[in-house]
């Protein structure tokens, strides 16, 4: 992009009159935009001019000045005297401006500002005769020096700060800004003496040299390392270029009544209505942040100069109500007079973002819609699980995949037993394993939290994590797991079974010790904004439910039936899994039937509990899954103690065990084929699901069974499983004396499935679309294995998210969309979900409500992010979710 002559690239801001708006951030960058509207609005903005963003591209390309820019900024320049009355360069009455950067979108922390520009050995004296004040312009002086010195000529910053150091020592105060004024000036020559001998060059005493060296630094700056990374990691695009914003200096440091700070015009932690922010008194904008000087909270403000704090507040108020959010505001105060540096819409937790768009919508500044699509719905996380006190101590350990949101601290243990024993006694434990499997299923019920060193999101720690609400760290690369040992290294340290440990599955850190945690309360705010988003949405939403425990949970949270039981996490406890394990060892299906018939009454009190809990909500009950080799034991021991507890030689158990063994065994004897191999298998489920069924009904209850049958490739396979199930439902219901209506469909999981859609639609009543395995499959990558290179191909940048956490669209998107178009074809009312846990991901959820599903199905703790984002799914059809963002 390379501008010309013809268009304006400078704008001018000051008394009371912008060229440009809020609307213009494009041009003018974010901070550029909110200086533009600031002064329209009438609020005292020191006055300025900006440069277009459009330049920046020009410049790093000639890395020269066009000729014409030179005019329109010098006429910019006269045009801020001429509103200053003073002279840029004025050996007098100099005007000094600072520098400032400022692309479209925010990205803090790419450059420095430079501020006290137009000081040279001259202007300084004037600027010391005016304030009458020569430590304050020395001060000034040699801030300017220290900035320019770093930003413009590149240095290094800590040798600036260690001449700083040696002066404050050798005089002895406390602080910098107590230095006095010849030691200031001594700095100034240091710091030019240190600049010309890094650099060859002297310092610039020419304030428009100074300047363009300045506009030149904050061009470049849009090219620095960290600022590409910063642009790779957020999306944003190298195309868009920064501003440069040029504005009259107003100063901080002119004595005790003077200051800086930053106020939000609402807590940004809690959302609260009041003025919230810190300020420094006799001090210019960069101690704030730096930490050099302990700021003051905002309400000792009230104490100091009440109007000036009054005044802030109205200032507030005023740009809230034009902008209609929360402000995030810079301000500076000379000598009483303040004055607004920069706005900006306020970043906020979740729980502050819920209250002060609940609040505003009371207040009648934002409407309902407004409220809804303004919350990003993974902000929710924070609103329903523990998060770690922002005021915490922290020792950080390591960083691993963020698994399962929460937060928890505990001793460590290395073994579900141990973590059973100590969590049933009350223990705060987390149980850390290289990964998990479905034997430490009881140990990971009582543990607080869970950390693995290996796997995915999709590992099954997360997976389970994510049912029970459980924090989860996974894949947490850098810790060495010695479960014998009983203990782990992580960078040099050891950590062994008892030591305390944070786990913050939303973030995936891990900490040493113990954290002050935050619990939540779902507040009456976020039921009001839940309500508005159930009458906006279209698309239902569900939970995965295994358990009556996950299906209560997933109630209150709003959950409008469940789109996955899995039955086989059914399997995995106490008693049950030795029937089952009895029913894989049997010889023949004679032997299958008795084992089975064990666990037909367990499984039926399950469904019942389940049914209950959904109250007449549909409920879709996955058929068994998994591998059989999931459930049997691998450790010789364990192995030895099956034999004995089914009273079989050792030997043939180990002979059955072995031959479960598959090369790939998610591609294996698994899904619809278990049950086409052993029918029994899906028999004894069908019947568990009627005869609770029916229970339910007989006592008055509701019910609406949905039997789904997983990983189907042909509509043979469906028919042949269809057959069994309809069977089992007849001789249930008389028996019973009573029918119950029912549903028979399938996962979509396989590409074959999605692809002969139509087939399948013409035999199974609805599909719900198994992302997990329709991404493995679609991609032929084994989610248990991608730990290996994956991580490669994110950081390489070969693929943008992983498709295991972020629903790939392009590509098994079309298979979904093929699968819905198909289906719907042969079926018109074809009855369409989405289960997995891309079922709670806000994107995947706008995407499944374009192609026209009737739900979404996720872990209970996603259900009120799905029901949001099903919400600002409807939203954006309409055209709403775009003129409902704030502009600045
Ligand atoms: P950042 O984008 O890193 O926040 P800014 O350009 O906002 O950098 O500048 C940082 C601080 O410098 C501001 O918050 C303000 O305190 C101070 N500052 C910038 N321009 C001026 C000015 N013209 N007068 C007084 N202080 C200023
Ligand atoms: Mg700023
Ligand atoms: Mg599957």
């Amino acid at each position: 992009m390379t501008a010309t002559y013809s268009q304006p690239a400078v704008y001018f801001f000051g008394q009371g009159r912008a060229d440009g708006t809020a609307a213009m951030k494009d041009v003018l960058g974010g901070k550029g935009a909110g200086l533009a509207e600031m002064t329209n609005l009438g609020i005292p903005v020191p006055p300025g001019f900006t440069i277009s963003s459009t330049l920046c591209h020009t410049y790093l390309e000639t890395k020269e000045f066009p000729p014409w820019l030179r005019v329109q900024v010098e006429t910019s320049l006269q045009r801020l005297e001429a509103a200053t009355g003073r002279h840029f360069g004025g050996a007098k009455d100099p005007l000094l401006v600072s520098v400032r950067s400022g692309a479209a979108l925010s990205m803090p922390g790419m450059m420095d500002t430079i501020l006290n520009l137009g000081l040279n050995d001259t202007t300084v004296k004037g600027l010391e005769a005016q304030s009458k004040n020569p430590h304050f312009a020395y001060d000034s002086y040699r801030r300017f020096v220290q900035m320019y010195g770093s930003v413009v000529f590149d240095l290094p910053k800590p040798p600036f700060e260690r001449l700083l150091e040696e002066r404050r020592q050798a005089r002895g105060v406390p602080r910098e800004i107590d230095l006095p004024a010849e030691d200031l000036r001594a700095l100034v020559r240091d710091f030019k003496t240190h600049i010309q001998r890094e650099r060859g060059r002297p310092f610039p005493e020419d304030p428009m040299e100074q300047l363009w060296g300045a506009i030149a630094a904050v061009f470049e700056s849009w090219n620095t390392r960290r600022a590409i990374d910063y642009r790779r990691l957020h999306n944003i695009p190298d195309a868009m270029g920064t501003a440069v914003n040029v504005m009259t200096m107003v100063f901080g440091n002119l004595g005790e009544d003077s200051g800086t700070g930053v106020a939000f015009s609402r807590d940004p932690s809690t959302g609260a209505k009041v003025l919230y922010g810190e300020f420094l008194l006799n001090a210019q904008g960069e101690d704030v942040v730096s930490g050099t000087r302990d700021v003051e909270p905002i309400q000792r403000l009230k104490e100091i100069m009440p109007q000036v704090h009054q005044e802030l507040e109205r200032m507030a108020r005023t740009l809230e109500r034009h902008f209609r959010d929360v402000q995030d505001m810079e301000f500076t105060i000379e000598r009483g007079k303040l004055y607004m540096l920069q706005c900006r819409r306020g970043q906020r937790t979740g729980h502050a973002a819920v209250r002060t768009a609940v609040e505003m919508v009371g207040e009648e500044l934002i409407s309902e819609e407004e409220a809804v699509a303004r919350i990003p719905p993974n902000d929710l996380n924070q609103l329903l699980h523990p998060t770690i006190d922002s005021k915490a101590h922290l020792d950080l350990l390591t960083t691993g995949l963020p698994a399962s949101p929460g937060a928890a601290s505990g001793a460590v243990v290395f073994d579900a037993d141990v973590a059973e024993q100590q969590g049933r006694k009350g223990e705060a434990v987390i149980l850390v394993r290289r990964e998990t499997s479905p034997e430490d299923f009881h140990g990971m019920v009582k543990a607080r939290a869970i950390l693995t060193a290996r796997g995915g999101m999709t590992s099954h720690a997360a997976v389970v994590a994510r049912g029970m609400g459980k924090p989860c760290v996974a894949g947490a690369q850098a810790i060495e797991v010695n479960e014998s040992a009983k203990r782990f290294a992580v960078n040099g340290r050891q950590i062994k079974a008892g030591e305390w440990i944070t786990v913050d599955g939303a973030t995936g850190r891990v900490y040493a010790g113990q954290a002050a945690l935050v619990s939540p309360v779902l507040s009456e705010n976020f039921t009001r904004l839940m309500g508005w988003a159930d009458r906006l949405r279209q698309l239902r939403v569900r939970v995965n439910a295994d358990t009556p425990a996950d299906a209560h949970r997933g109630r209150d949270f709003g959950a409008e039936g469940i789109g996955l039981c899995r039955t086989e996490h059914m399997f995995f406890e106490g008693d049950r899994l030795t029937a089952m394990r009895e029913m894989i060892l049997a010889q023949d299906a004679d032997g299958r039937k008795r084992a089975l018939a064990k666990l037909l009454p367990i499984q039926r009190s399950d469904f019942e509990a389940i049914f209950r809990a959904m109250e007449g909500y549909p409920v879709c009950i996955r058929l068994l899954d998994p591998p059989l080799h999931e459930f049997v034991p691998k450790e010789a021991k364990e192995i030895k103690e099956l034999a004995s507890a089914l009273g079989q030689p050792v030997a043939k158990v180990k002979r059955v065990v072995d031959g479960l063994q598959e090369a790939n065994p998610m591609l294996g004897l698994r899904g619809c084929r278990l049950g086409i191999v052993y029918p029994e298998i899906t028999e004894m489920q069908a019947r568990a699901i009627f005869e609770a069924a029916c229970t339910v009904v007989a006592r008055k209850g509701r019910v609406t069974p949905e039997v789904m049958v997983p990983l189907t490739a042909t509509v043979v396979e469906f028919r042949r499983q269809a057959a069994v199930i309809r069977q089992v439902a007849e001789e249930v219901f008389r028996e019973r004396q009573l029918t119950v209506p029912y549903l028979v469909g399938t996962m979509i999981e396989l590409p074959r499935a999605a692809l002969t859609a139509d087939d399948l639609a013409r035999e199974a009543q609805f599909f719900s679309f198994g992302t997990n395995d329709l991404t493995q499959t679609t991609w032929g990558l084994s989610r248990d294995d991608a730990g290996r290179f994956l991580p490669f191909y994110l950081d390489q940048g070969l693929l943008e998210d992983d498709p295991f956490q972020v629903l790939d669209q392009t590509g098994v998107g079309k298979l979904i969309q093929m699968g819905c178009e198909l289906g719907r074809k042969a079926r018109q009312d074809l009855k369409i979900g989405i289960c997995g846990e891309h079922g709670g991901e806000p994107q995947a959820v706008m995407f499944c409500d374009r192609l026209g599903m009737n739900y979404v199905s996720c872990s209970p703790y996603r259900v009120p992010i799905a029901r949001l984002a099903a919400a600002q799914a409807a939203l954006a059809k309409r055209g709403t979710m775009d003129r409902t963002r704030a502009t600045v």
